[in-house]
């Protein structure tokens, strides 16, 4: 009722249910029981194999003396059963629609990734390059319409702002009365964005270390969450984070604003990583989109390897969820209950 005073998005019936049963979020891998144990072995060894920093830097490297040694076929079908297996939804139609009931089962939304790959700053032109970007877009339209139900993919797209620019964005569209979407991220292209800064003899445009960022984030997140308890459906936010401090930051202000769980707010994550905390947010009623690229083994490597080295820290850092995923995997072979 609360929620329907402030104009908040959601029906009134989903609004109360949200209200009443606010569940308390544990990212401790009891979510993990709703995998199939070979979803979680795959899961297990790709994440350790990913943690090699090596792997990650000279991927396409190794892909091609993968292939040299073993074989085009050989070395497609390894990757199929690993990499490409746990980090993409499929090639075919009939593949993505699978991934898409699969993910729906488990209470996770899909958010097709059109894999895309493009250096910040080059300037490729031609007609060529759009007319093909052109028809990946279209591609993923027509295959944004298997979700169905309405609550299918979505499409959202934004800059990654600083507190300050995000600040006078959403005060404008507040101003002017403008519905207001954001898809809040922390930090991409790294190395490159710096790069690009030196040789054009421009400032860094990224903080100055990861604490920074963080603290960034975290104020972009609190000000995004003060406009949707203001501004309701009018605003809209993502919080596309694998980070476990930022997804609770927003999980109990969320709680404290009186957000419902299932409105202007969603989460976002990879397909195929941080999937205990994923699972968790779906189980407990949150908005949860697993973004999911699709696309042929040699279309979908390079956009792989950029993920996984925009990534780095978060692979390496998901040791938390390798423990998690050995427990699970532990506790089905001792069959304790
Ligand atoms: C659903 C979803 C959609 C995404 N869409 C986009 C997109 O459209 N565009 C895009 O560019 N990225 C996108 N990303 C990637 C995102 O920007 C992050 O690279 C990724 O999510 C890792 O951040 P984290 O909060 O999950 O993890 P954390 O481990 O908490 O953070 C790691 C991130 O911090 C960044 N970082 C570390 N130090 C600094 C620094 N000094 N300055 C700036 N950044 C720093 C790293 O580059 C890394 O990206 C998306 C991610 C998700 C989950």
């Amino acid at each position: 009722e609360i929620w329907e005073e402030k104009g908040l998005m959601g029906s009134s019936r989903t609004a109360v249910r949200s209200y009443q049963h606010r569940p308390v979020l544990r990212f401790d891998g009891e979510a993990f029981r709703l995998k199939r144990t070979g979803e979680l072995v795959r899961a297990l060894l790709v994440l350790r194999l990913c943690a090699w920093p090596p792997l990650v830097t000279h991927g396409l490297t190794l892909l091609s003396w993968s292939r040299r040694l073993l074989g085009s076929r050989l070395s497609g079908a390894l990757l199929r059963a690993s990499v490409y297996g746990q980090f993409v939804a499929g090639e075919t139609t009939a593949e993505v629609q699978d991934s898409v009931q699969r993910l729906q089962g488990l209470g996770l939304r899909p958010l097709l990734a059109v894999p895309i790959e493009e250096e910040p700053g080059t300037d490729r032109g031609g007609e060529a390059w759009y007319e093909g970007n052109l028809k990946a877009m279209l591609h993923c339209v027509d295959l944004s319409g298997l979700g169905g139900n309405g609550q299918g993919p979505h499409a959202f797209s934004s800059p990654q702002d600083t507190h300050e620019r995000l600040t006078r964005a959403a005060e404008e569209a507040e101003r002017k009365g403008l519905g207001f979407g954001v898809k809040l991220v922390r930090g991409a292209y790294l190395e490159s964005e710096r790069a690009l800064a030196r040789e054009r003899g421009t400032a860094d445009p990224t903080q100055p270390d990861y604490e920074a960022t963080s603290r960034s984030y975290s104020r972009c997140l609190e000000l995004m969450l003060g406009h949707v308890c203001r501004r309701g459906s009018q605003c809209q936010l993502m919080v596309a984070s694998h980070n476990e401090e930022s997804v609770h930051q927003a999980v109990k202000r969320m709680s404290e604003l009186g957000i419902p769980l299932d409105g202007p707010v969603c989460f976002g994550q990879l397909l195929g990583m941080c999937d205990h905390v994923s699972l968790a947010l779906g189980q407990a009623g949150y908005a949860i989109y697993k973004s999911i690229p699709y696309g042929a083994l040699d279309e979908v490597i390079p956009y792989l390897l950029r993920r996984a080295q925009e990534n780095r820290s978060v692979l390496q850092g998901a040791r938390r969820e390798q423990g998690l995923l050995s427990q699970e995997l532990l506790r089905r072979l001792s069959r304790s209950p």
